[in-house]
């Protein structure tokens, strides 16, 4: 794992000091596994994967409609790190721990998880409504598999639960951790990856992906649309298209939410409206993933 600026410009062989925060000064500190590194182009400080992990001085502007809490999900939360904002879902905080910083996520300030399990269990045992529960964080693939494993067979355990959502980043980011036996339940799984670029699948990738496929686990893809990174419609449909050779699904391409830190990266609306009516014209329709953007309290889709 990378956490150092020095290590990272050696590997890189590049040195970007100027337009970036150094160690000392963030509260959201660079870390990037190795191989997520290995497919960044060396001495290109416009390359994308280097962008979504690169800490940038603009990082501490200050922006109005910027927050800290940008989707207000302190305010559905009735046990720390359980969110409910469906009458048919909640979804768990799991883990502080992600396998990637990544400079645009609308939770760097909310490091929140679930603390008193058993609270958490019971809640969802006593609503009937509750069918689908989703696994989140942080990054619920950097649990201990024992521990994410233990967590599953409570939730199996209860009779409404009908299927579990993981959202995980760890497939794209560090696929080596996908091992054929890492996700097992007696009740469907469904993995909801994140990968914002065509660049982010290598053959690692791929393998992962296949040993996930051989567990039967449907696999969907969210992207977060950034400035600098994938705000062109050649690259969205690029993405689309690879994605589906590996065998995901493109689902949702999100809006960034506005987190304090991240204003550099924000696409305006229109702008992604024009994107996406882009992709539609370059892609068969199962190919283009729905434009969403949160608002405080559940998804709006945008087209
Ligand atoms: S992996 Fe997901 S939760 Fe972790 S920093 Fe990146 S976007 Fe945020």
């Amino acid at each position: 794992m990378i956490t150092s600026l020095k290590k990272l410009f050696k590997i890189l062989n590049s040195d970007f000091k100027r337009s970036v925060l150094d160690d000392d000064f963030v509260d959201f500190p660079l870390q990037v596994p190795e191989s997520f590194v290995g497919r960044i182009q060396a001495k290109n400080i416009s390359d994308p994967l280097l962008l979504q992990i690169l800490p940038d001085k603009r990082e501490l502007d200050e922006v109005p409609g910027f927050g800290i809490d940008p989707l207000a999900e302190k305010k559905c939360s009735p046990i720390p790190g359980l969110i409910r904002k469906y009458h048919d879902r909640v979804l768990l905080l799991v883990t502080e721990v992600c396998a990637i910083n990544c400079r645009f996520c609308f939770r760097r300030h909310n490091h929140e998880k679930v603390t008193d399990w058993g609270k958490v269990f019971s809640y969802i045992k006593k609503d009937p409504k509750v069918t689908e529960v989703i696994l989140s964080g942080g990054d619920p693939l950097m649990l201990k598999p024992s521990k994410l494993k233990a967590i599953m067979d409570k939730l199996v355990a209860i009779s409404h639960i009908k299927r579990i959502r993981i959202h995980t980043r760890v497939p794209i980011v560090m696929p080596e951790l996908i091992t054929a036996r890492l996700l097992q339940a007696k009740i469907p799984i469904v993995l909801m990856v994140h990968c914002n670029h065509p660049n982010e699948i290598n053959d690692e990738v791929v393998k992962a992906i296949n040993l996930l496929h051989k567990q039967n686990i449907p696999i969907f893809n969210q992207s977060v649309l950034l400035r600098g990174v994938n705000d062109n419609s050649l690259v969205l449909t690029a993405l689309s298209e690879k994605l589906f050779d590996v065998g995901i699904i493109p689902c949702y391409l999100h809006l960034l939410d506005k987190v304090k830190g991240a204003s550099h990266f924000y696409v305006n609306i229109s702008e992604a409206k024009r994107l996406h009516l882009a992709m539609q014209k370059q892609l068969p329709g199962y190919l283009v993933p729905r434009l969403v953007v949160e608002i405080k309290n559940r998804k709006k889709y945008v087209n």
